[in-house]
């Protein structure tokens, strides 16, 4: 599998792996697989949110995981929201404002055991929460990413980003990218207004104040058009964000854009 987490848009990745690559890969994971044993003698595995002692790095205890409310079908087959009966049923949201985007999934509902595992890789320097997420990403948006041309991040402005040192969705797109093979475009959206955080605002003045808040970077431009886009984010809230990438990216030329985040705020009508 390529590591392709930075690698430019085009079709590289279909091109069949020489055996010199597989040998070398088995021998780094080779040497990955001593290195981890040493690891796990001088630092014991333990949970990824509450620390008690598991078997593996990079892991949730059995406690933990058994409390995440992990996302379910039936979904709105836009949204991705719980919502109905069977499959193909779009949620009322979906059906009296289609949104921008496609579709959109997430593996794990938004709840307090939900920002326990997403929120560290936001605020504190939790980097490691991308590979124990992006597997249950890779899960629940596994036709999402069938389907995409290119993985590009939710971006950060750059002065957040000076403060933060990482953008924890484009950590998720590269974890993303390695697992699915799939090329990730990180720098191909920017955010040239910084806007104030949108804690309690409701989805009409979220939208207001995202207004003109992206933009694709000129140089990506080229590479973006014809592609189908799956856009990656820590977290899901009204959906403002999303449709603000979505809208520069397919006035960029995308032929559609879909949506992948770790957790999502499911719209409490949409449920009901
Ligand atoms: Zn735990
Ligand atoms: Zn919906």
């Amino acid at each position: 599998m390529r590591s392709s987490a930075t690698a430019p848009c085009g079709s590289a990745w279909e091109s069949p792996t020489p055996p010199e690559a597989i040998a070398r890969d088995r021998v780094a994971a080779g040497l990955l697989g001593a290195g981890r044993a040493m690891l796990d003698l001088v630092l014991p595995p333990h949970c990824v949110v509450c620390g008690a002692a598991v078997l593996r790095q990079g892991t949730v205890c059995a406690d933990c995981f058994g409390r995440i409310a992990f996302i379910h079908a039936p979904l709105c087959r836009c949204c991705g929201v719980p919502f109905g009966s069977g499959p193909d049923r779009l949620c009322s949201q979906c059906e009296a404002h289609p949104p921008l985007f496609a579709a959109a999934r997430a593996p794990i509902r938004y709840d307090a055991e939900g920002r326990r595992l997403v929120l560290p890789l936001k605020h504190a320097d939790r980097t490691d929460l991308a590979a124990v997420l992006a597997p249950h990403m890779a899960r629940a948006g596994a036709a999402l990413l069938a389907r995409a041309d290119v993985l590009v991040p939710v971006p950060l402005h750059r002065w957040r980003l000076f403060h933060r040192r990482y953008n924890q969705a484009a950590l998720l797109a590269a974890a993303l990218a390695r697992r699915s093979g799939r090329p990730a475009v990180l720098d191909a959206l920017h955010r040239p207004r910084a806007t104030a955080p949108l804690g309690e605002l409701s989805p009409t003045a979220r939208r207001a104040a995202l207004a003109d808040a992206f933009a694709v970077a000129p140089r990506r431009v080229a590479g973006l058009a014809g592609r189908r886009v799956l856009l990656v984010d820590d977290v899901m809230t009204s959906g403002a964000t999303a449709e603000g990438c979505a809208a520069v990216l397919l006035a960029a030329g995308a032929t559609a854009v879909d949506v992948l985040t770790a957790a999502r705020v499911p719209p409490p009508r949409a449920e009901a």
